[in-house]
């Protein structure tokens, strides 16, 4: 039998496609001719492979760009990672690349290409690549704010309050370029005018919007910067879905985002339960609070309405960290009874794969945490039936889920 009809005969309950959605997630790809080929020209990833021993002795660099995303045949969006010991690799031939599995053909494939708004330049002559705009598939991350609060403010020990899987919101050298001032939430005018103006470049290769950016220990600060930035964008002329992913925010300010045009709100939990989000996300649990943050969720419901309210999920991390639970059926339960809660409330959880250090999933597959992965899955997708819930595709869908497997196995645009 070969492994994808193993997988199905263990996972039944997961369509075909998101389980081989979840192997490439896991397995990747090998790094080869083609794969270094289209490093040259497709969106590149912010990780260059680090090619092994062995292939550095056949004369490969110490690093390699590679392509960040690829769409398979169906449209599914993966992101790529390069690993010497996958089974599957990808092939060339003339203008078409195949995905290959031990060796046998499986689909043609395509790496998303750089987008053609990342070569344009701005009126006062910034690249629009520096505007703070990314693409994944067809979603446009706004992010022009990216350092987040959470990594300098300190709890009584000295411990920074960052969520502790999070490297994406340090304050760096990305938020001194982009003119970020620690604990300010509005954008300066240029900054925010080059937005607009990169936004516009970039719609004709997007379909939905999503605004994000670091946290503040002020929601209603932060509110103040996804209320401008919505506002900007609209009265710029934008007409597609556009989802701002802050802090939870208190009633009025979710009701004023909507009222600016918002289509959807991501309020993050990240983790269900009250113990884990204060170890996991120590500055959300500061600054807003667990319960505080559901009751936000609920209240974003009645604002904006079922099926315009998602909070993403970091599915694994309930097993991975050292405040986790040590019972992998223990997590599952756990973990599903906070699906529950929220598909009952109408919130749509959306689970992102946890990249497990303690499993080592770079590298090799590790069984444990992608068994988990699907289990986990499947159970969400049979939530998702007995509440009637569907992935609302406004806010993620399959064009651009590059980490969650949640549209592959359930993606209807719910009613805005
Ligand atoms: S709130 Fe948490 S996940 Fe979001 S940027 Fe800050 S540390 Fe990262």
């Amino acid at each position: 039998m070969d492994r994808l009809a193993h997988l199905a005969e263990q996972y039944p309950e997961l369509p075909a496609r998101a389980l081989l959605k979840a192997h490439l997630l896991f397995e990747g790809i090998r790094f080869n001719g083609a794969v270094g080929e289209a490093g040259r020209w497709a969106l590149p990833s912010f990780k260059p492979y680090t090619p092994s021993v062995a292939e550095r002795a056949a004369r490969l660099p110490a690093t390699v760009p590679i392509p960040y995303l690829m769409h398979l045949a169906e449209g599914e969006l993966v992101r790529v990672k390069c690993d010497p010991e996958s089974p599957y690799e990808v092939v060339a031939e003339g203008d078409r690349t195949h995905l290959l599995l031990d060796g046998e053909v499986l689909e043609p494939i395509t790496f998303q290409r750089r987008p053609q708004w990342m070569a344009k330049t701005t009126a006062d002559g910034h690249p629009t690549a520096s505007a703070g705009l990314s693409q994944h598939g067809d979603m446009l991350v706004i992010n022009p704010a990216p350092g987040c609060d959470f990594f300098t403010e300190r709890d009584a020990a000295g411990h920074s309050l960052h969520c502790s899987f999070c490297a994406y919101g340090r304050p760096d050298e990305r938020s001194r370029a982009l003119g970020q001032v620690a604990g300010q939430g509005p954008i300066a005018a240029d900054g925010l005018a080059r937005v607009v103006e990169a936004t516009l470049a970039a719609i004709p290769e997007v379909r939905h919007i999503y605004l994000v950016a670091g946290s503040l220990t002020d929601s209603h600060a932060e509110a103040e910067r996804y209320l401008q930035l919505t506002e900007a964008l609209i009265g710029a002329g934008v007409t597609l879905p556009i989802t701002a992913g802050p802090s939870a925010l208190a009633r009025a300010d979710t009701a004023a985002l909507k009222q600016a045009g918002a289509a959807a709100v991501s309020y993050n939990l990240e983790v269900w339960g009250e113990p884990l989000f204060a170890a996991i996300c120590p500055g959300k649990h500061r600054f807003v609070g667990y319960e505080t943050w559901l009751a936000r969720l609920t209240d974003a419901v009645a604002v904006m309405g079922a099926g315009n309210v998602l909070t993403a999920m970091v599915a694994g991390i309930e097993v991975d960290h050292p405040a986790g639970f040590a019972s992998v059926e223990a997590a599952l339960d756990h973990a599903e009874a906070g699906a529950d809660w929220l598909l009952g409330h109408r919130i749509a959880p959306v689970y992102s794969l946890h990249w497990s250090t303690r499993h080592a999933t770079y590298g090799h597959v590790s069984t444990p945490a992608f068994d988990y992965y699907l289990r986990l899955a499947g159970r969400v997708a049979a939530l998702r039936r007995r509440h009637g819930a569907t992935v609302p595709a406004h806010i993620v869908c399959r064009g651009c889920a590059y980490m969650q497997l949640d549209p592959d196995c359930c993606s209807i645009r719910e009613g805005r």
